[in-house]
């Protein structure tokens, strides 16, 4: 069933299922707050926080109010505030026990035709609960969608019985799968820049790039999440979602259309023609890391073994760096390499295209490629590296970059990436979210690496906190005469 294109924003009725939560405090809440002082919400618009904590709506208010501050007290204004405060309402209800959606049956009911959505911002073992819960209780009507946080499942086999679960209730036009980094106006910026332009359509293939890097790393070690991630790993929480869905957009063909059913068409070819890294080649392929101690930004960092939360000989990575390769016309040969990892070096997302370089020189230098760079972290960054004469006698190449700023472009601030996609499925747009499909595809090309390195018995390893990984990455793109661009372009 294909969607139609009115995307105007109606009343609606958000439903946070973990509204006490981290994600909520830091990022749904903002967000949601943000758009409110912008007057891009409806009139009609309710926000119900649903946590266990037994508090009055006053009293989750005043608890709202002084973490989102702590986040955005730079932008907090007392009077938008004031009104955002009353489209709040908090409910304490357990939601594992079913009489309990009574409570929020009762604050529904008055506005059945309202937008309705379902919000999952809790432990993903709650998801399957939560959809049986709404739907026991008679809360899903046409009008109502589901969004859930990532992970979705740690294989393939959960991730379909998770899906199989989400059907039962809704359809897959009302489910919001949500990676978001696909939120970001540089990811959003990456689709216009192909397909806006003419310049580089013609060029994006494989007779004139050579590779492409895609790097996701993080100052961050694994802090407070050591249950959570000592299950799960830099493959599981990074590779199989933000890098895959990163490499998606960059090698999808252009679509016939900005509708949600084109653009996640191309995008599912890009998942399917993923060449599989099974056996010997993922061993070839493949760098799986761990943080040893070390230093980040001037601080000691402790082992992630010796890590509160965290068994002494943990398996689990930090770190991941891959050579994908997808067989399709268009990318024959190329390899994509994909890193990313904890307690790296530097805190930065960025993607980099190597071009050809030019076949013969006629100038005494050594040839260097032409470059795109799309850094999404910290800053949003767009910048081309082309060569130019460098001023004086000589006839000397200097790199130079044509750069695109957002901040100096763009009045606009620079939005968080949850206002995007929470007005987007208010809007009932899902061009910025997966299909069952995609995160079928996905898993279906990392089950068998997690699998290899299983069966092989292949120990992550050690980098020095502060590093940019193991030195096996560095080897790994060196066998294919590349080097990671780790300097600030
Ligand atoms: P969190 O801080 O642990 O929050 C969990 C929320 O669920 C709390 O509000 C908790 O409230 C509520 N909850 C738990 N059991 C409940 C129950 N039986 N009935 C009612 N409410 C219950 O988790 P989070 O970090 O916000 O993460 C939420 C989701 O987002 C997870 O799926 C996570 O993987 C995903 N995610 C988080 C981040 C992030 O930066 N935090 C980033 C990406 C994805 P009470 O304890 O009061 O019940």
């Amino acid at each position: 069933m294909s969607q139609s294109n009115d995307y105007s924003l109606a009343p609606f009725d958000l439903v946070l299922f973990g509204g006490t939560g981290d994600l909520a405090m830091r990022k749904l809440l903002p967000a949601m707050y943000f758009r409110h002082h912008e007057a891009q919400l409806p009139e009609d618009g309710r926000i119900i926080c649903i946590a266990r904590s037994d508090l009055s709506t006053e009293q989750f208010k005043a608890q709202m109010a002084e973490s989102i501050h702590s986040h955005i007290s730079k932008e907090f204004d007392e009077s938008s505030w004031a009104t955002f405060c009353d489209r709040i309402h908090y409910l304490g209800i357990d939601i594992t026990v079913q009489e309990q959606y009574e409570k929020l049956n009762q604050l529904l009911a008055p506005h059945p035709d309202r937008v309705r959505v379902f919000y999952l911002s809790t432990a993903p073992g709650l998801f399957s609960r939560i959809c049986r819960g709404v739907a026991d209780a008679g809360l899903v009507t046409d009008n109502s969608r589901v969004a859930l946080e990532k992970p979705l499942g740690r294989d393939l086999e959960s991730a379909v019985a998770i899906n199989d679960e989400l059907a039962d209730v809704f359809n897959e036009e009302q489910i919001y799968r949500i990676d978001h980094y696909l939120g970001k106006e540089t990811v959003q910026n990456l689709m216009a820049l192909r397909f806006g332009n003419y310049l580089f359509e013609p060029i994006w293939r494989r007779e004139h790039i050579s590779d492409i890097q895609i790097t996701i790393a993080e100052q961050l070690g694994v802090e407070s999440r050591a249950d959570y991630y000592d299950q799960t790993g830099a493959m599981r929480d990074m590779v199989q979602n933000h890098l895959l869905q990163l490499l998606v957009i960059l090698a999808m063909e252009p679509p016939v259309s900005i509708h949600p059913d084109a653009v996640r068409d191309e995008k599912i070819k890009v998942l399917r023609s993923l060449k599989p890294l099974v056996g010997r080649d993922v061993l070839d392929n493949t760098v799986r890391g761990q943080y040893s101690g070390g230093t980040v930004d001037g601080k000691p960092v402790t082992a992630y073994r010796e890590s509160k939360g965290v068994a002494p000989s943990s398996f689990t990575e930090t770190f991941v760096a891959i050579k994908a390769e997808i067989d399709s016309w268009r990318w024959q040969g190329v390899p994509f390499f994909l890193r990313t990892g904890k307690s790296l070096h530097e805190r930065r997302t960025e993607i980099v295209v190597n071009f050809r370089n030019v076949p013969h020189s006629i100038f005494d230098m050594p040839r260097v490629p032409n470059r795109l760079i799309i850094r999404l972290q910290p800053e949003e960054i767009i910048k081309l590296q082309i060569f130019a004469k460098g001023r004086g006698d000589e006839m000397r190449l200097q790199s130079v970059n044509l750069d695109l700023d957002f901040n100096e472009a763009f009045e606009k601030r620079q939005m968080i990436a949850y206002e995007r996609l929470l007005l987007d499925i208010i809007r009932g747009n899902q061009t910025l979210f997966n299909h069952r499909d995609e995160v079928t595809a996905a898993w279906s090309w990392i089950d068998p690496i997690i699998e290899t390195w299983d069966q092989y018995q292949v120990e992550p390893t050690p980098y020095a906190a502060g590093s940019w990984g193991p030195p096996a990455s560095s080897a790994l793109i060196a066998r294919n005469n590349c080097g990671w661009i780790e300097e600030c372009l």
